[in-house]
């Protein structure tokens, strides 16, 4: 389900930017208007933001159960995990396949929580759609056309992730084929980009995350786990991106992450996760102000 929402002021600069970029039609209209994107019950894209969390790769019905209510106790509202994993080298672990959505389904119907989960290709989209509230589309698929036409074809909501060397046009222009499609349930996830610096995993783009909600009526989320790769600055990247509008955020959690068969060092213990939740409900920074303006402000 799709609803709109038209936002304090219409932004003239968004239409604009929209016209002189030659944006595609369907994600840049209505400038001034926020769509909200529903999973299940939960609203993505409204006044607050969410918070998805859950293991990189589902490894065993326990493992998704625990997390699924560590998470759920700290407050997140849907749960996160990977059956089909794309990964680097073919001899790293590929994922559990159904057996892996079966458990990732059991787990959100325990917990009482929504569950996402990427799918690599379209002949995956069917069993995908039975098992899913989300489907992700996962960085490396982001410009897999045949696959997001067939997700157009579908009511699914979509979580849309950048590709890591993909511009905002780019990205944009993929969600664009989600919607030409008939499917106007996407919320685009920014995941870190490939620049020249290797001191993390990738870089995070939070400018483009405050630029795309100036472009797009679509819903953005955040995803700080893959964008940094490192446990220790997460909750800190976090917070940051909710901070330049971003809808929501996407974290990995595991319950022993030296023992994750996928993405550990990126992944947050039960209480990294308390403690991020924690963090996110604390206000920003307080700015010192001038003392003689500090009547005016
Ligand atoms: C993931 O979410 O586990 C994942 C592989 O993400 P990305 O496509 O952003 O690398
Ligand atoms: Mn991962």
């Amino acid at each position: 389900m799709l609803d709109t929402w038209t936002i304090g002021k219409t932004n003239g600069n968004a239409v604009n930017t929209a016209k002189a970029k030659g944006l595609p039609p369907l994600v840049s209209r209505d400038p001034g208007k926020r769509s909200i994107v529903w999973v299940g019950n939960i609203p993505i894209g409204g006044d607050g933001a969410v918070v998805i969390a859950g293991p990189c790769s589902v490894e065993s019905r326990e493992q998704v159960m625990d997390t699924a209510f560590a998470v759920k106790q700290c407050g997140a509202v849907m749960l996160r995990g990977g059956a089909y994993k794309p990964r680097t080298s073919p001899y790293d672990f590929q994922g559990l396949g159904e057996a892996g959505l079966k458990i990732l389904r059991e787990a959100g119907d325990e917990a009482d929580m929504p569950i996402v989960t990427e799918i690599m290709s379209e002949e995956d989209v069917e069993l995908g759609c039975e098992y899913a509230d989300m489907i992700q589309v996962g960085a490396r698929n982001m410009q897999n056309f045949a696959l997001l036409k067939k997700l157009g074809k579908t009511g699914k909501p979509i979580l849309l992730k950048r590709g890591a060397s993909a511009t905002v046009k780019e990205w944009l222009s993929a969600a664009e084929y989600i919607l030409h499609g008939g499917n106007e349930n996407v919320v685009l996830c920014e995941r870190g980009i490939k620049t020249f610096d290797n001191s993390l995993r990738n870089t995070l783009d939070l400018a483009a995350v405050a630029l795309v909600k100036e472009m797009t009526h679509l819903p953005v989320v955040v995803d700080p786990s893959h964008a940094t790769g490192k446990r220790s600055i997460i909750a800190a990247t976090a917070k940051a991106a909710l901070a330049v509008g971003a809808d929501g955020i996407i974290v990995e959690v595991h319950p022993e992450p030296e023992k994750a068969w996928s993405d550990g060092e990126q992944s947050l213990t039960f209480d990294n996760f308390a403690d991020l939740m924690a963090n996110l409900r604390t206000p920003i920074r307080q700015v010192q102000i001038c003392p003689e303006f500090a009547v005016s402000m």
